[in-house]
């Protein structure tokens, strides 16, 4: 591992050049031209260092990349994928108030850690195992990187393409930042959005309250009761908008909150599921709408994670990291994998901390080393028939 490190550290003034430009282009979800320019920009990079390039086209989003890097095999059997995403949750111009800079040790700029460092980590690693291919013996079966455009928003337009991505490979490794100081994360909680409506009836604050049904009483006691049902294992619900009425004269006919739902599990999923599905109105000639489900499954920490994660503590030793597990509420496109049964490892981009914040950084020196870990994964889990490693 020692030789593949330094050559990644020889990298390390290229790959920050990369890192530079790929933050100087800005791609914010929902700015299709940019993210599209941005993935044009990457395919490039990717079919220089021997990637099979291809894109898939998105309504209303960006197009996706998909790069295969073909193995001596043939046989797309047991195959990786790596898995991350060119959107960012920065608006077109944020740039210009925070340029890419480099300061000692940390490199700053909107999406640097979640996640074009990421992303640079996927080149560095493919670059080097292909440069590294007479000493090393290169792929022994294929690598594909899905670069998806939806990610921050959703995942509505690439979730099919990544679960059938997924289903052609034995292990998924996500490139999402690390949780502070480096740890991999082996486990996130699932999402869901929920949204009620309670319906009453208008009158006349003055002459005729009597005669309406307050629509803002009503979604209020289910606030009350949605709060309540944070607690069991981990799960959280959480209103976070409330809408309703018209002017303070008027009995409100209509009122409607958003829930944030996460749980850690499927049966948590499915209990929480049922009870806001069953709440029912309390004033008397109210009703009450709900829609909602839980969109991004758990990734639940199973046998096969902790599987993957302990060949990459592995990897991690014999460069000289202690490399450690941990969990998030936040979710990712690893939960989509990780809930087909497929083998997740998700957390494995830049050491760094402030995702979706202005303070967002990467720690430089860790980019060889995380370029590092993830080209010895993908040796140790695609390699079988590979040199012993040194
Ligand atoms: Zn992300």
């Amino acid at each position: 591992m020692k030789d593949l490190l330094s050559h990644l550290e020889q990298k390390l003034p290229e790959s920050l050049l990369l890192l530079e430009q790929m933050v100087t282009m800005e791609s914010p979800s929902f700015e299709k031209r940019l993210v599209d320019e941005f993935t044009s920009f990457l395919g490039n990079r990717f079919h220089e260092i021997g990637g099979q390039v291809d894109f898939i086209a998105a309504e209303r989003f960006g197009k996706h990349l998909r790069v295969r890097f073909p193995g001596r095999s043939g046989s797309s059997e047991g195959r990786i994928l790596l898995l991350g995403h060119t959107d960012t949750v920065w608006p077109a111009g944020e740039i210009q108030k925070r340029p890419f800079r480099i300061n000692g040790n940390r490199a700053t700029g909107p999406g640097v850690f979640d996640m074009k460092a990421g992303i640079v980590l996927m080149w560095m690693a493919l670059s080097a195992l292909s440069e590294l291919k007479a000493l090393r013996g290169g792929l022994a079966r294929s690598v594909t990187v899905l670069l998806t455009s939806d990610e921050e928003v959703g995942s509505n337009t690439s979730r099919s393409l990544i679960e059938s991505e997924a289903g052609k490979s034995g292990a998924v490794l996500v490139l999402e930042p690390s949780l502070p100081g480096g740890a991999l994360k082996t486990a996130r909680k699932g999402v869901g959005r929920f949204t009620l409506k309670a319906i009453g009836r208008a009158a006349h604050a003055g002459i005729d309250p009597s005669r309406g049904i307050n629509a803002i009483e009503e979604i209020s006691r289910q606030v009350i009761k949605l709060q309540g049902m944070s607690g069991t294992g981990g799960t959280t619900v959480t209103v976070g908008v409330v809408q309703g009425g018209t002017r303070s004269n008027v009995v409100p006919a209509e009122a409607g909150i958003e829930v944030d739902v996460r749980v850690a599990s499927m049966e948590e999923a499915d209990r929480i599921t049922k009870a806001i599905r069953s709440l029912t109105a309390e004033l008397p000639g109210a009703r009450l709408e709900v829609r909602g489900a839980i969109s991004r499954p758990p990734m639940e920490r199973t046998a096969e994670t902790v599987r993957l994660f302990k060949i990459a503590q592995g990897v991690a030793a014999e460069i000289g990291i202690d490399l450690k597990e941990g969990s998030t509420g936040g979710a990712s496109d690893g939960n989509l994998t990780a809930a087909m049964g497929i083998p997740t490892l998700d957390g494995l981009g830049a050491v760094g901390d402030g995702a979706h914040a202005v303070d967002e950084y990467i720690e430089i020196e860790s980019l060889a080393h995380r370029a590092a870990l993830l080209a010895g994964m993908i040796e140790r889990l695609n390699c079988g028939d590979a040199p012993p490693n040194s």
